[in-house]
């Protein structure tokens, strides 16, 4: 039995003990679990008890974004140590499945991904994780930052979609968190300049902080025009969508360049038009992301190497205990806050 924080049902969370799997297997090592933060998704299972097909039937732990220490490992770990402080990737393939053959591990259809019915997460003091899915941090990088890998790794899994060519203009549809994660992957892959979207003036002057990301606030400015002028009427050399709005959609078949790339990161929650002619017209290639495959140790890289500073994106942190409290700020979606994170031991 474990203390852990509970989705009972949606709109239903406890702080209490449930029994967890805690055996160690000789490829896994046990974390103590430092510092968890609150992902959009952890928020839609809480407010409404399920995603898409994913449906939480039974209580289940919340939490996928984590960072903590090594405490134990199993037989045949050799490349981690007890005490060395790690990030975990959250989904796990089966090794044996065609995709992780393939490379692309996470459309494995078998994948078990934390906090996604019915699986657990690892809002808990310690869990029990496949040492190949856990990556140890450099000193420079805090637990808080390591626990920002996940989203950030969504950001470079899109910035590598886009096969960014230096010296490219970028365009991010949508200032919530996972546009911000583009937005700083694409300058660090080499974009001169980013322009990104919102309707909410205080999203945009936390993306604004950053050098070399323009804010563009809708309706006020037109995005299509303001790229044109910065390119000499040719448009964004490659778009990330991350509003997942019809209205968004339209903008970024709109902005883009002939022969420019769109990355489809936003999910709309029912199926929208697309203008394929218009796509069609100018050759666009279009591309999808679902999560991300092999881009932790890239992400632990470039914050390591301060290229890419996500501090300034960690809102505010509440003990284990104020864990509920630390959900009911995040349902709050105050336009000031990007990330909510949870610390739940350590120092
Ligand atoms: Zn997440």
């Amino acid at each position: 039995m474990a203390t852990a924080l509970v989705l009972e049902e949606a709109g239903k969370l406890s702080l209490r003990d449930i029994a967890l799997t805690e055996t160690l297997g000789s490829g896994d090592v046990r974390i103590s679990i430092d510092t968890v933060g609150i992902c959009g998704s952890d928020v839609h299972y809480y407010t409404y008890g399920k995603i898409g097909p994913f449906v939480v039937r039974k209580p289940m732990v919340l939490g996928h974004e984590a960072a903590g220490v090594v405490t134990e490992r199993g037989a045949d770990v050799t490349h981690l140590g007890v005490g060395d402080r790690v990030c975990m990737e959250p989904g796990i393939p089966n090794p044996a499945s065609k995709a992780s053959k393939l490379g692309v591990y996470n459309v494995d259809p078998d994948v078990q991904f934390w906090a996604t019915p019915p699986v657990h997460g690892c809002l808990t003091p310690s869990v029990v994780h496949p040492a190949a899915f856990t990556y140890r941090l450099p000193d420079n990088v805090t637990m808080a930052e390591g626990a920002m890998v996940e989203p950030f790794a969504i950001g470079m899994q899109a910035t590598a979609r886009a096969k960014i060519k230096p010296g490219d203009v970028a365009l991010v549809t949508g200032s919530g968190p996972i546009g911000l994660m583009c937005a700083l992957s694409a300058l660090a892959g080499g974009c001169a300049t980013v322009f990104i979207t919102d309707l909410v003036e205080e999203k945009l002057q936390i993306a604004a902080r950053y050098e070399n990301i323009k804010p563009l606030l809708i309706p006020r400015d037109d995005v299509s025009e303001r790229l044109k002028a910065a390119t000499e009427g040719w448009g964004a050399d490659v778009v990330f969508e991350c509003a997942g709005a019809a209205a968004s959609i339209q903008t970024a078949l709109d902005a883009v360049a002939p022969a420019g790339c769109v990355v489809w990161v936003g999910m709309p929650v029912d199926p929208v038009p697309v203008d394929i002619v218009l796509a069609q017209s100018k050759e666009i290639r279009m591309e999808t992301v679902f999560r991300y495959a092999n881009m932790y140790d890239r992400a632990i890289a470039l914050i390591g190497s301060g290229k890419v500073d996500l501090k300034p994106l960690i809102s505010e942190t509440f003990g284990f205990e104020e864990s509920i409290k630390a959900f009911d700020r995040a349902v709050e979606a105050r336009p000031t806050d990007v990330k909510i994170q949870i610390k739940v031991s350590g120092s």
